[in-house]
């Protein structure tokens, strides 16, 4: 039906390690974590990207969002967090079904990008 990476790991078809799920949106640990913390939030549905949402989508992407704090929260960065949503090639994704990357630990995440 769909070779995409996430909704396989959304449908549990691949193996991920799991932090949350309902019946909008899945998260479970990158498997390269940048930071002690790193968390993809992903719809369930299949969404290419943020490039690619309508108005129909508001209530998955509400619920990206509060999932991520809380979720930042119980995985060790209750004092902040970042969260990154790589967009097509110009925001450098490199998976293409949405998804919230949340950073954090319990020291600073960093620069934000790196200046040009
Ligand atoms: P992006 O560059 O924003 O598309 O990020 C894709 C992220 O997915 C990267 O941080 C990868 O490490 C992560 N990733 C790729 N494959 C898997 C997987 N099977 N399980 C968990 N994370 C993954
Ligand atoms: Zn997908």
């Amino acid at each position: 039906m769909n070779d995409c990476l996430f909704c396989k790991i959304a449908a549990g078809d691949i193996l991920s390690s799991k932090v949350y799920e309902d019946e909008l949106v899945v998260a479970f640990h990158d498997i390269h974590p940048l930071r002690p913390v790193h968390i993809l939030v992903i719809p369930r549905k299949h969404i290419a990207s943020l490039a690619h949402v309508s108005a129909a989508d508001e209530p998955v992407l509400g619920r990206l969002l509060s999932v991520a704090q809380k979720l930042a929260a119980e995985n060790g960065s209750a004092d902040g967090f970042r969260c990154i949503v790589n967009t097509g090639r110009i925001g450098g994704q490199e998976v293409p079904h949405l998804h919230v990357h949340i950073l954090g630990g319990t020291k600073p995440v960093g620069p934000m990008v790196e200046r040009n």
